[in-house]
């Protein structure tokens, strides 16, 4: 598609958006009186307008049944959470049991690197992405040191090349290979947050695979971003947060993805707690634990339904849209907001170096040569919320369900004043 540069043409993409109703489903900060520019739905998605009436329903339930809420509320709390699985298992391309909601992100990785992280013999090494999300470093490093490792002996990191800004598929083939039969564990971000590249998910699983490993992926920035196959794949497992394009609120809980061979097993080392015991014994307060037969067993407390009931709230509007539709916008949107900031390009002194490869979902990570944190400042100050990596990179998410064409043509106006009043 060709695109021009211009407010009318920017309104017109709008008006043959089959998503631009999905705006009104939000709600936006305001700035002098007008919805923001929404860059930052990978670090905090917009609330649903819906989300409110999942909670006030919690919130009344428990005000009126108190602690029969749990088996008689509309939407009882016992097994509130097994309402999430359907709809998220389509949105991350598993089977209904692979799926479960609980506990958040990092703990999440925790418990899974319990049950897929067994070093033994020679086989010890984990392979991540250099600069990998902090949390996922600490994470790693603790395990490492968990297990009597020093990090350093059993952490492989594949690195980019030098002056390049993306990893390539093949480096981290040719690394899985390299380390090969002392490799336990591939876990890298599907998604990366910084340059936004969208990694190889079905030729890494498959790679890692080959030699023996167990594969689990962080799909904090994948997740309600890209079309994912975890089960297709053969992914062991995985993980990701619900707060960012899945739009579930500040902290909110997590989900994660156990491939269907594992479940249903009772000798498979996993931390456990009486909320992944079967439900029809549960409250016989038995000591022998009897794992559900999905992902459920990997569940340990009863689950914090109001962090659950906006998750729910999102999960119904991304069922209503479905991944296919929603992917079709993001590639469009995207292609036209990288078109604005050519065009833009051309008509001031600094250049912006878009550092995200082709392979990419929602996020354009653009270096802003010649300028610096004013520039961003100023962009906050106008109304556009986007945020700032040093040392200069900008990160620039259009969520397709809230962001619109003339969003893009705005932003790059903005820009412009923003670059030429220094
Ligand atoms: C956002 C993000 C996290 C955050 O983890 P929490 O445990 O939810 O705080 C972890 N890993 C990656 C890759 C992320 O992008």
């Amino acid at each position: 598609m060709s695109f021009h540069h211009s407010l009318e043409f920017a309104q017109q993409l709008d008006a043959q958006d089959p998503l631009a109703k999905y705006r009104e489903e939000f709600h936006y900060p305001q700035h002098n009186g007008k919805d923001v520019i929404y860059f930052t739905g990978n670090s905090l998605g917009l609330q649903p307008k819906r989300s409110q009436k999942f909670v006030d329903d919690v919130m009344k339930d428990w005000k009126e049944m108190a602690v029969e809420g749990h088996f008689y509320a509309e939407k009882p709390w016992w097994d509130y959470h097994e309402r999430l699985a359907e709809g998220l298992s389509k949105i991350v391309g598993a089977k209904k049991e692979e799926v479960s909601v609980m506990n958040t992100l990092t703990v999440n990785l925790h418990l899974l690197m319990v049950s897929f992280y067994r070093p033994t013999g020679k086989r010890i090494k984990i392979l991540c992405e250099e600069k990998a999300f902090p949390s996922d470093q600490y994470m790693l490093q603790s395990q490492a040191r968990y297990h009597g490792f020093n990090p350093e002996d059993v952490i492989e990191e594949v690195k980019k090349r030098d002056g390049e800004h993306f990893w390539r598929t093949e480096d981290i083939l040719d690394k899985i290979n390299e380390v090969g039969e002392e490799l336990a564990l591939v876990l890298m971000g599907g998604v990366n947050y910084y340059n936004g590249q969208v990694l190889d998910m079905e030729a890494i699983t498959k790679a890692g695979k080959e030699v023996g490993a167990k594969v689990g992926w962080d799909l904090a920035h994948g997740v309600g971003n890209v079309k994912l196959n975890l089960h297709d794949w053969g992914a062991d497992f995985a993980a990701w947060c619900s707060y960012k394009y899945m739009n579930s609120g500040p902290g909110n809980a997590s989900g994660i993805y156990v491939n269907e061979s594992y479940l249903g097993q009772k000798d498979i080392p996993r931390f456990e707690g009486w909320w992944g015991t079967k439900k029809e014994t549960r409250f016989l307060m038995q000591p022998e634990f009897d794992p559900i037969d999905t992902a459920d067993a990997w569940q340990l407390s009863n689950p914090p339904i109001l962090s659950v009931a906006p998750y729910l709230a999102s999960l119904e509007l991304f069922d209503e849209v479905g991944m296919d539709a929603l992917v079709q916008k993001q590639k469009s949107i995207v292609a036209f907001l990288e078109f604005v900031l050519k065009e833009i390009d051309k008509e001031v002194d600094s250049t912006f170096e878009i550092i995200t490869p082709e392979e990419r979902g929602c996020q354009l990570s653009v270096f802003l040569h010649g300028e610096g944190r004013p520039l961003f400042d100023y962009l906050m100050k106008n109304g556009v919320i986007t945020d700032w990596r040093e040392p200069n990179v900008i990160r620039l998410a259009p969520a397709p369900l809230y962001c619109s064409y003339t969003d893009m043509y705005n932003f790059g106006q903005i820009l412009k004043e923003g670059i030429l009043s220094k």
